[in-house]
C-alpha cells in the first residue's frame, strides 16, 4: 500500500505505511468495480463544450466531455474518474465508445463542424487503437478531417515509437491532433519537432491568470510558437470578455470557456448549431 501510495504521487518518492491507505485503496478498487458495472450498463454520457474562431466569432466545432451518471454516486466529472479506468485498463473500452458515441452525434452536425475526442496515453498505447478510430470514423459517416484527438504531453514524452507511429498512421488520414492542457506538463519543446501536431491548447491556468503580465506574456509566447510552426493554438477556459480581448490582442486563434458556451448535452448542442447556422444565413 505504501508503494501504490509512491506511485500515485509520481513515483520516485518513497512512503512509509500510514494508517488510513488501505481505506483509501479499498475506496480505489470499489470504484474500479463500479465503473466496470457502469460501462455494461451504459451509466456513461458524453457532453459538448463549443469552440468557436475568435476572429470570426463563429462556432468551429465542440469538444465531447465525458461524464458519469452514477445511480448511487451521482454525476461523476471525469477527473474523478478517469485515472481509475486508466489504472483497470477500462480506459480502452470506455475510450472507444466515447469516440464511437462522439462521432455519432457529431454526424448530425452542420458539415465541416468539427468534433474533438479526449483520448488517454493507455488508450493510444493498445494494438487496436487506429483501428478503433478508423471504425468510428466509419461507422458514423464522419470525414476523418473533422475529427480532432487531443492527447497530453506525456503521449508525446512516451519513448515508444509505436505510439508515435499510430499518430502519424491517424494524422495521414486527415485526422487532426491536438496537444491538451499545454504547458503544465514537462513542455519538452523537443517533441514538437519529433511529432508535428495540429492544435495546441492552451491551459485553463494561464488564461485564469492572464492579468498577470508574467502569465501574458507566457501566452503571448505560445501564440507567437503556434503562427511560427504552423499550429492552430486554441485558449482553454475563457470566462470573461477581458480575457477573451487581451487573447484577440496577441492573435489567438480558437477560444473555449464558460464564456463562449457551458460543456452541455448532445440535444442542446444540436439546437445550438443549429440557430447559428440559421442566423448566419438571415
Ligand atoms: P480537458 O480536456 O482540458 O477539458 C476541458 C475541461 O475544462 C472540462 O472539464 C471543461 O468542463 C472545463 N472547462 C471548460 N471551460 C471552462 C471554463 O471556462 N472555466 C473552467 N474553470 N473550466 C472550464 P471536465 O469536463 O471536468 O474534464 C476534465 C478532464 O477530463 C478533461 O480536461 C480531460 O482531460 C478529461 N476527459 C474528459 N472527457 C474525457 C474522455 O472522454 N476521455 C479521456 N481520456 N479523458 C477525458
Ligand atoms: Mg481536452
Ligand atoms: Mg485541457
Amino acid at each position: 500500500m505504501a508503494l501504490y501510495s509512491g506511485k500515485s504521487e509520481g513515483r520516485n518518492v518513497y512512503r512509509f505505511f500510514e494508517p488510513g491507505m488501505d481505506a483509501l485503496v479499498r475506496a480505489r478498487l470499489a470504484l474500479e468495480t463500479d465503473l466496470e458495472t457502469a460501462l455494461k450498463r451504459r451509466e456513461f454520457v458524453l457532453e459538448f463544450q463549443p469552440i468557436t474562431n475568435i476572429a470570426s466569432g463563429k462556432i468551429v466545432g465542440a469538444e465531447a466531455l465525458m461524464r458519469w451518471n452514477s445511480p448511487t454516486r451521482g454525476l461523476v466529472a471525469p477527473d474523478d474518474f478517469i485515472a481509475a479506468a486508466e489504472d483497470s485498463g477500462l480506459i480502452v473500452p470506455l475510450g472507444e465508445w466515447a469516440l464511437k458515441q462522439a462521432c455519432s452525434v457529431a454526424a448530425g452536425w452542420p458539415p465541416g463542424m468539427r468534433i474533438a475526442v479526449n483520448v488517454s496515453a493507455v488508450q493510444i498505447r493498445s494494438a487496436d487503437f487506429a483501428r478503433s478510430v478508423i471504425s468510428a470514423l466509419a461507422v458514423s459517416g464522419v470525414p476523418a478531417s473533422r475529427l480532432e484527438l487531443e492527447i497530453t504531453e506525456t503521449v508525446l514524452m512516451d519513448e515508444s515509437e509505436r505510439v508515435l507511429k499510430t499518430l502519424r498512421q491517424l494524422r495521414e488520414l486527415g485526422i487532426r491532433i491536438a496537444l491538451d492542457d499545454f504547458g503544465t506538463g514537462y513542455s519538452s519543446l523537443g517533441y514538437l519537432r519529433r511529432f508535428p501536431v495540429d492544435k495546441i491548447k492552451i491551459d485553463r491556468s494561464f488564461i485564469h491568470d492572464i492579468d498577470n503580465k508574467d502569465t501574458a506574456a507566457i501566452v503571448r509566447t505560445i501564440i507567437g510558437l503556434g503562427a511560427e510552426l504552423g499550429i492552430t493554438v486554441t485558449a482553454e477556459g475563457v470566462e470573461t470578455e477581458a480575457q477573451l480581448d487581451i487573447l484577440r490582442k496577441a492573435g489567438c486563434v480558437e477560444a473555449q470557456g464558460f464564456l463562449i458556451g457551458m460543456p452541455s448535452k448532445a440535444a442542446d448542442m444540436a439546437r445550438l448549431l443549429k440557430t447559428r447556422a440559421a442566423s448566419r444565413r438571415a
